[in-house]
């Protein structure tokens, strides 16, 4: 009878205890790579409780065991003697004055959550400490201790006393915090102004003082700790990254999240976003985001989700994951899309003619026109008219693949909603896949193991870095890089400087239509920088452009943080090859200036020079003739580069060494070209009259043309002045002083017709 209540009171023992002792909430904590806190959220019961993964830092520990229990490490739960002594004491007093409680049997009263101290309650605390004895080994025990004690108000555990009482992790405490936070768990209430401070401080000193005696501490090290002033109300905690910790509260709630911050990197973007938006302020520009990552790796190393000043505008937008207007921040792809596919060499001529489809009608930022431009710089300009050019060409359906291979995941309609606009802003994009395009640029040149190739940006050293993410051969991305960090007149053709430093960098800007959004994007060997500049609002402003908003910032990033080299040339995966000085394109055997250039190999399989040719000239080589008009023996043959007339009327506008081509010799005059484009007003040689009302306002002059083919397009110029483009109808207001003017019209397969008109008052 008694063996079986024995074994029954022994079974109820053997599983008295719960799975879990406590079920308590936990903050949601952010820690950067080195352990430092960036954020933390409060528990859901209203709770600081930080979860902690290090063991208990041993200066607590001596401390919290020689306060509350010197034999822990000994005892099987209990302490039998205390428990005896204590027992007497309370017998004579004939209350509950002494507890007697190991670190084990306070433990398990946390567990239990149970306030009232009567001897059942200890009994069941003295069965759970035994029966936790054998479940967990000591130093479990100690942490779960330290983990759920109270440290007055809502802060609960060490880890968060630490970081709300001195701001550091608990690995970090001195012995005089150690011993003022070990004092606290038995009386937590001492800790706040006004209630027991010399109490507070007797206790911490006594504890230091028996550490001295135990030879645990030196003299020397007392008697500075008692110098040490004790702690007073809990510090706000930092929030270093709000963004960071609203996005880690949504998918691990209550974790302690490990990440790739640097909390150096991240205060010194934070200070800098602040200070530049202050100035921005003025303007009504109130957002900006920036993203630092390492290029390599793609770890985020800073993470600014809305840097603002108020909290007034937008602070629970994260701009880097916002999808907004690309402005020109997706030009370099196309550039490395061309590149990798044989259509053009990093020197090709692309148009830069006035140019319109289907209505849309591009303009370069200054309005301006150079006839061609050579694509790596038209990339480093940031030309618009190139790069339709480049687009239409290239076929936007086959772009816009591109553009989801390398990693943007905000493309949500068909090529044909984002038509040719796709290359200037027509498309969203959020920073986060933007930094990461552009990071695998770099990083393309940096590794050669295949899981980092593949790499994305992440913030979490536990994220899967495998993904299936397209990136550029490392030829086409040393050329794109190369292209970029020619930066010699972006978008704005401004004080561009201003900028760059010291170190080389391949950067691009971006402004979207309507100033709402200002990107840059810098990458050097060893970070990829993104910022953002706007309203959160979407509101514009004219200062939102990508070189005065974003490109500041940019910068400064890149100034605070460790410089590096450039980039090594990838010599095996380049070839040197004759290219056309003047087209950029392969040398043919026409081509009269060769010279040597570094290209992807892929652009090996681009076509030889299509500009050049032989021209046949007199013996004065001012004149073209044929044998038809000029004795064979005698003909000049010699090579001319040739632009379609339209390009190269813009051209020589800008280029003083275009040499014209010569005009038929006289005896070759019935070699006459045909007359594709006739001015019907005016008429050959006659003046037109300046129009006026009758309140003598001046009238525009209607010129008038006619081309032989019904839909042709006309390109009208006044002098050296572009005027505009017709089409079907080929009529064009001017209003001009009186005087002589060149009126030269140029239809879309280059054919020219220049003529002089007089415009005269009545
Ligand atoms: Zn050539």
């Amino acid at each position: 009878m008694l063996g079986v209540a024995l074994f029954s009171l022994l079974t109820a023992w053997f599983f008295c205890l719960p799975d879990t002792l406590f079920n308590t909430p936990s903050s949601t904590v952010i820690l950067d790579a080195s352990g430092q806190l960036l954020a933390a959220q409060i528990a859901p019961d209203g709770q600081w409780r930080f979860n902690s993964e290090d063991s208990v830092p041993s200066k607590f520990e001596q401390c919290i065991l020689i306060y509350e229990d010197r034999d822990f490490y000994s005892h099987l739960g209990i302490d039998f003697s205390a428990l005896a002594r204590a027992f007497w004491q309370n017998i004579r007093n004939q209350s509950i004055v002494s507890g007697a409680s190991t670190i084990s049997m306070q433990t398990m009263r946390m567990a239990r959550n149970k306030r009232k101290r009567t001897y059942w309650q200890k009994s069941i605390e003295i069965a759970w400490a035994l029966r936790a004895e054998l479940k967990y080994t000591k130093a479990e025990i100690l942490k779960l201790y330290c983990a759920n004690a109270p440290f007055g108000g809502n802060v609960v555990g060490l880890e968060t006393a630490s970081w709300r009482y001195y701001d550091k992790p608990s690995k970090e405490l001195s012995w005089a915090e150690s011993a003022a936070l070990a004092v606290l768990p038995n009386a937590p209430g001492m800790i706040f102004p006004g209630r027991n401070p010399a109490e507070f401080l007797r206790k911490r000193n006594s504890l230091l003082l028996r550490l001295q005696k135990l030879e645990i501490i030196d003299n020397q090290t007392y008697e500075l700790a008692l110098l040490e002033p004790l702690p007073s109300a809990p510090l706000p905690l930092p929030i270093h990254s709000h963004h960071l910790l609203s996005e880690a509260t949504k998918s691990q709630n209550g974790k302690l999240i490990h990440t790739s911050i640097r909390i150096d990197y991240q205060k010194e973007a934070s200070r800098i976003v602040e200070s530049r938006l202050l100035e921005l302020n003025k303007n009504k520009i109130y957002n900006a985001a920036i993203l630092i990552s390492n290029t390599a790796t793609g770890e985020v190393l800073a993470y600014i989700g809305n840097g603002l000043i108020s909290s007034s505008n937008g602070l629970a937008n994260d701009m880097i994951q916002t999808p907004r207007s690309s402005g020109s921040i997706l030009k370099p792809f196309l550039y490395g899309a061309m590149l990798e596919s044989a259509a053009i060499t990093p020197r090709s001529l692309i148009p830069d003619i006035p140019t319109q489809y289907a209505g849309f009608a591009p303009k370069n930022y200054d309005e301006e026109y150079d006839g061609v431009v050579p694509a790596e710089e038209a990339l480093a300009r940031s030309l618009n008219i190139p790069a339709v050019h480049m687009l239409k060409d290239y076929g936007i359906p086959l772009f816009h693949k591109k553009l989801k291979d390398i990693g943007l995941t905000t493309l949500s309609f068909p090529p044909s909603h984002y038509g040719l606009s796709l290359i200037l802003g027509g498309a969203e994009v959020k920073l986060w896949d933007l930094v990461n395009a552009y990071r695998a640029i770099g990083s393309r040149l940096l590794v050669s193991n295949e899981n980092q190739l593949y790499s994305h940006l992440h913030y979490e050293a536990t994220k899967d870095l495998k993904t299936s993410a397209y990136s550029f051969s490392k030829s086409v991305s040393w050329s794109m890089l190369e292209a970029m960090a020619l930066v010699n007149r972006p978008e704005e053709r401004a004080s561009w400087e201003l900028f760059g430093g010291q170190q080389k960098i391949a950067w691009k800007t971006g402004t979207s239509y309507g100033f709402r959004d200002a990107w840059a994007v810098g990458v050097s060997p060893k970070f990829t920088v993104g910022v953002w500049v706007g309203n959160a609002s979407g509101e514009g402003r004219p200062g939102i452009t990508g070189l005065n908003a974003a490109a500041p910032i940019l910068f400064d990033v890149f100034n605070s943080l460790p410089s590096s080299d450039w980039f090594k040339a990838p010599v095996s995966e380049l070839a040197s090859v004759d290219l056309c000085v003047n087209s950029g394109m392969r040398a043919s055997k026409n081509c009269a200036s060769i010279a040597k250039y570094e290209i992807p190999k892929e652009c090996l399989k681009t076509s030889s020079c299509t500009y050049c040719y032989v021209e046949h000239l007199d013996q004065t080589r001012r004149f073209r003739v044929n044998t038809n008009c000029y004795p064979q023996g005698e003909i000049i043959h010699e090579s001319r580069f040739e632009l379609p007339p339209l390009q190269a009327w813009f051209y020589r506008q800008k280029t003083a060494f275009y040499k014209e081509k010569a005009p038929w010799h006289p005896n070759c005059n019935n070699q006459t070209e045909t007359q594709a484009i006739q001015l019907i007003y005016p008429r050959n040689h006659s003046s037109i009259f300046i129009p006026r009302e009758l309140n003598g306002v001046q009238e525009n002059v209607v010129l008038k043309a006619a081309h032989f083919r019904r839909d042709a397009q006309i390109h009208w110029h006044l002098n050296d002045e572009y005027l505009g483009i017709t089409q079907n109808f080929h009529h064009m207001e001017i209003q001009v002083p009186e005087g002589k003017y060149l009126l030269t019209l140029i239809d879309e397969l280059g054919l020219e017709h220049a003529q002089w008109i007089v415009i005269r008052e009545r």
